[in-house]
């Protein structure tokens, strides 16, 4: 069903704020983690300054280490869906296990499926049966074949509204660089599938001086949106400080990524 041999046609996602995959492009941004009610307010304001339809913030968080900030759980959510209202937003949040999906689904527009979990089987059926829209991150060492396979699973559950999101893979080179950014992963997948991709910058460089070059290497390379992480003060983020955008080079590169997409 990812196949655009039996479904040519792209795929077009539509929330109650965005449309995705329809040729313009979407931005989602907010901070890696809610942190605090106060925090994802005025990170909401930012977002949305920007031009961003969708605002991210992890409320369950996949850290490398157990020692590290867990997230808010339901309380994270609650702000979430607040900052997000109070500036007509969408919410992208991350489900982590099949057993949140009914809570998370209470306060978000969009499900994200993290790297780590792209093949977490029973995840990704309990998110096929919810009625909501999955933004399915590619794992840190999966082939396109195993990132199509596991949208596979969502949309064999009845839920075909999937996104892709190329997020960086792990290759010889990341010294410099938390992943390697797929760029040719995306005109790639927009042949093999009707899915719309987006980039995730961030988290495939890890540095916040080298989000922008990427972000604009992605909207080049086709992508139906840009996911993005942002921050007031990094060096005290409770998670991926290092990766996040202030403010100001936000709505530069917010800008520049804008101005990108009109030349194509
Ligand atoms: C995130 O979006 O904060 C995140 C953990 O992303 P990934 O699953 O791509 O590492
Ligand atoms: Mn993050």
């Amino acid at each position: 069903q990812a196949s655009r041999l039996f479904h040519p046609e792209d795929t077009v996602i539509k929330t109650a704020h965005s449309v995705i995959g329809a040729g313009g492009l979407t931005l989602m941004a907010g901070p890696c983690s809610v942190e605090s009610r106060a925090h994802i307010l005025k990170m909401a304001a930012v977002a949305k300054k920007g031009g961003a339809t969708v605002l991210r913030g992890g409320a369950f968080k996949p850290r490398t280490s157990p020692y590290s900030f867990q997230g808010l759980e339901e309380e994270g959510l609650q702000y979430l869906r607040e900052a997000a209202d109070q500036n007509g937003m969408d919410v992208i949040t991350e489900v982590m296990d099949d057993e949140h999906v009914e809570l998370v689904a209470k306060y978000t527009d969009i499900f994200q499926i993290g790297a780590r979990n792209m093949q977490n089987f029973s995840l990704l059926k309990a998110v096929g049966k919810a009625q909501i829209p999955v933004a399915l991150k590619r794992g840190m060492s999966a082939t396109l074949d195993d990132l199509l396979n596991a949208s596979e699973y969502i949309a064999a559950g009845g839920n075909q509204q999937i996104m892709l999101v190329e997020r960086g893979i792990r290759t010889f080179a990341n010294k410099y660089t938390r992943n390697t950014f797929d760029a040719a992963a995306i005109p790639v997948l927009q042949q093999l599938t009707h899915y719309p991709v987006i980039a995730d910058p961030s988290h495939a460089v890890g540095h916040w001086d080298l989000v922008t070059p990427l972000a604009v290497t992605g909207v080049a390379a086709g992508a139906a949106g840009l996911l993005v992480e942002i921050h007031d003060d990094p060096e005290h983020a409770l998670s991926d400080g290092p990766q996040a955008l202030k403010p100001g080079k936000y709505l530069t590169m917010a800008q520049h990524a804008k101005e990108v997409h009109q030349v194509l």
